[in-house]
């Protein structure tokens, strides 16, 4: 008894795209490590750190890609769920541990950990600003890509 021809046995197998998917996801949350451009990885997302001279510098991305012609931002409020979902949670989460350190290995008065602990979180909300906005333009190209990648590229 002949089975029916499966949809796919002209093209890739399951395996083959399960493969591809998962390197194309690693390469893209490894340039947004690297404050890089999700498609080619050639060109920063942001100002060079040396360049920076205001908080909006910091955290802006720049226009694009010149390379791959990648839009970086593309609309008003575009990055508002990466900062709200990736840097405050992670700011509250750090700002939680380290009241409760300084709570097990200090006396310190309540205010002074309150105040320590609310500076270290606005402080490192700042510093996670990039990588939650470039984990986000990632994130937002691997599920919805709105260039397409030439086939002949490396995943
Ligand atoms: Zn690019």
């Amino acid at each position: 008894m002949d089975s029916a021809p499966s949809p796919r046995s002209n093209s890739e197998s399951g395996l083959q795209i399960c493969v591809r998917t998962i390197s194309k996801g690693s390469r893209f949350l490894g340039n947004a490590t690297l404050l890089r451009c999700p498609v080619c990885g050639k060109h920063p997302l942001f100002v060079e750190i040396n360049r920076v001279k205001t908080l909006y510098d910091w955290s802006t991305p720049l226009d694009g890609c010149p390379q791959c012609g990648f839009p970086y931002d593309r609309e008003a409020g575009y990055f508002l769920f990466a900062v709200w979902s990736f840097s405050y949670i992670a700011s509250v989460m750090i700002g939680f541990a380290v009241y409760l350190s300084l709570s097990v290995f200090t006396s310190w008065a309540f205010t002074g950990k309150l105040s320590f602990t609310i500076g270290v979180m606005f402080f490192s909300g700042a510093l996670l600003l990039r990588h939650a906005k470039a984990y986000f333009i990632a994130l937002d190209h691997f599920l919805d890509p709105h260039i397409q990648e030439k086939k002949t590229g490396s995943l």
